[in-house]
């Protein structure tokens, strides 16, 4: 029996989550050989407006008895931005390993890029997730003083470097694909970048020497993931560059209701963690219009990393087809549908397809 921990947190991500979740149980409805058991915590700010904290001193020693974590999304007004995210995203991330942030970018049947062709776009981004610009490491000082000064570290480390640069070779390796593209940005972060380049020409060369490396600027690849997106295959790139990346990459594909991510300890010491890319999005929370697709299509990269790709590819090609019928569709992509209606039309094309 798979055990998954279920964090449904705040706004939208309560909503989005009780679709994955009807997902789960169709698709268990239909293959009782999907033996997986769910636990439901209620960690979120409401438990922080509550006790003070966004997750008991134990969460950490909790979820490593699961094999991985289904999570929907965190923020609100109430908490302040850097408590949510340096007192639950981070440490999850961090105490886990999981030093690989995965987003697909594709293009799903059914929906037209805002680009307003016809695109056939398929790339994957791996962002590094546990260190570079997004260190706690720095200070402010001198406040309400004329010296006052704030210095962020940025921290790169090799083996940081390596390991993403290693698991996005392995994809591509796995994959059959024939490029690499890296995110840099050395001819102005002369340190740190420079020292990102290195090591990743290296690894690319000792793992994958049949894999083409390219080194784009990041002001470039920015805009030629407007003007050429299907050139790319697979992407990595450190911490904040792919995190820009990753945000761009859902708005060329449809938007943050489609775009689902994977934070991955890939050698599986570590419970692994999926979330839709988007936030609790408070200005629509509470009304029932949240489009699920993300954390559905996470619940499906979750299925896919617990060894069910049979049962991730069924996921997803559920999702193309309500896409592509046309009938069922959330305000975000043009639609008048509800997140339930949009969840319950995934139930069913899974249910018509056994
Ligand atoms: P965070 O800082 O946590 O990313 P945010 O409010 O900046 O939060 P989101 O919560 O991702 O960002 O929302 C950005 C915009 O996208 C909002 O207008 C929101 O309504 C919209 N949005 C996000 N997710 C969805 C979704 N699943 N369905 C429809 N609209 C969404």
């Amino acid at each position: 029996m798979v055990k998954i921990a279920v964090i449904p947190g705040d706004g939208i991500g309560k909503e989005v989550m009780t679709e994955a979740l009807k997902v789960l149980a169709q698709l268990q409805r239909d293959d009782p050989s999907l033996q997986i058991d769910t636990t439901i915590f209620p960690w979120s700010s409401d438990y922080y407006v509550q006790h003070g904290f966004m997750m008991p001193q134990d969460a950490l020693a909790t979820l490593r008895n699961y094999d991985a974590i289904l999570f929907g999304a965190i923020g609100d007004a109430r908490v302040p931005d850097d408590v949510t995210v340096w007192e639950f995203i981070m440490p999850i991330r961090k105490q886990f390993q999981q030093y690989v942030n995965f987003r697909p970018v594709k293009s799903l049947q059914g929906i037209v890029s805002p680009l307003a062709k016809n695109m056939d776009i398929d790339f994957v981004i791996f962002r590094e997730n546990t260190e570079g610009e997004y260190s706690n490491s720095g200070g402010h000082i001198y406040q309400n003083q004329p010296q006052e000064m704030a210095i962020q570290n940025t921290i790169m480390t090799r083996l940081g470097i390596e390991k993403i640069v290693q698991a996005a070779c392995n994809y591509a390796n796995q994959y059959g694909k024939s490029k690499i593209t890296s995110a840099t940005k050395s001819n102005a972060i002369i340190h740190s970048m420079k020292f990102w380049d290195e090591h990743t020409k290296q690894i690319v060369a000792r793992t994958a020497p049949t894999l083409t490396l390219e080194s784009i600027y990041i002001d470039a690849l920015v805009a030629y993931f407007v003007e050429r997106p299907q050139d790319f295959e697979v992407i990595v790139a450190s911490n904040l560059f792919g995190d820009i990346l990753s945000d761009l990459g859902s708005a060329i594909v449809g938007g943050l209701g489609l775009s689902p991510s994977a934070n991955i300890n890939p050698e599986k010491e570590y419970p692994s963690m999926f979330e839709p890319v988007h936030g609790s999005a408070p200005d629509i929370a509470g009304k029932g219009i949240a489009n699920p697709i993300a954390q559905i299509w996470s619940l499906a990269l979750l299925l896919g990393h617990i060894g069910r790709p049979d049962a991730e590819k069924r996921v997803v090609w559920a999702i193309e087809a309500v896409l592509q019928a046309g009938a069922v569709k959330t305000a975000d992509i043009g639609g008048e549908a509800s997140t339930s209606q949009m969840g319950d039309a995934i139930c069913q094309a899974l249910a018509n397809s056994k």
